[in-house]
């Protein structure tokens, strides 16, 4: 059985201060949710440390937006995985779309930060996703099967079960415009069984997919409904407590 999980990913907004106010809302607002769904945070990475002390012990746990694969060294304006880790992160999110078109991430950095991750024991969250072209020439399994099998080559199969993926059409990441359930059902099914097909069946059924490109509280039940879709990584709507909480504690609206 996998747990669902809902990350949100604050990208390059809100203060410290305001963090925290939102992280009180979101770890109030979801507290009687713990026990079935795991919650995540990713504020920017001077709110990383503050963040995690207010969350210590809490059902809330800290992820950061990136991270270098390097231990330490000089490397400006870089970030650790070690340091991440001693910050109070638990999780990191690597390969965003953002992070690849503005920023020049590619296929092997994403493997290296993957490995780098797990050997410091952190759990990444691998972003894939296709672009509009790619989807309009149907290039869509081609183009997230080479973004995931590059993330996932040189990791175990042990540690792919406790890796988290995030299927993001960069189409639907900001732009209000979200995959209907069926299609982000169709690639995430392709994605289990192409982790199946590779690392065996038992890794396939225990990874956990999230879909991640303009979830809100009205979309949400929708895509949870499918039976590939393990939770969300969600952006803009996780920048209000109210709309992060809506969206985590899903099954509540539909009841
Ligand atoms: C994201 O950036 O990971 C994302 C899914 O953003 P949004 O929810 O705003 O589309």
């Amino acid at each position: 059985m996998r747990r669902p999980v809902f990350a949100g990913n604050w990208k390059m907004n809100l203060t410290v201060d305001e963090g925290l106010a939102l992280v009180d809302g979101i770890h109030k607002g979801t507290a009687h949710l713990a026990e079935g769904v795991e919650i995540i945070v990713a504020p920017t990475a001077v709110a990383l440390y503050p963040t995690a002390v207010a969350l210590k012990d809490s059902h809330v746990a800290v992820s950061a937006q990136n991270c270098h694969w390097v231990a330490k060294g000089a490397y400006t304006g870089e970030l650790s995985p070690a340091q991440l880790q001693a910050a109070g992160c638990t999780h990191v999110i690597i390969g965003h779309s953002e992070r690849r078109s503005l920023f020049g991430e590619t296929d092997e950095g994403v493997s290296r930060k993957a490995r780098s991750l797990h050997d410091q024991g952190l759990i990444p969250i691998i972003c894939v996703g296709e672009s509009l072209s790619e989807r309009e020439s149907e290039e869509t399994l081609e183009v997230v099967t080479r973004q995931l099998d590059a993330a996932l080559a040189a990791l175990s199969g042990a540690e792919i079960k406790r890796t988290i993926v995030a299927y993001e059409p960069v189409w639907a990441i900001g732009t209000g415009r979200t995959a209907s359930p069926a299609q982000a059902q169709a690639v995430h099914e392709a994605i289990r069984k192409m982790i199946s097909d590779r690392f065996g069946d038992e890794v396939g059924a225990e990874v956990r997919i999230l879909y991640g490109g303009s979830v809100k509280p009205d979309n949400i039940a929708g895509l949870m409904a499918q039976a590939d879709i393990d939770g969300g990584l969600i952006g803009g709507a996780s920048l209000t407590a109210d709309s992060f909480n809506q969206i985590a504690g899903y099954q509540e609206g539909s009841s």
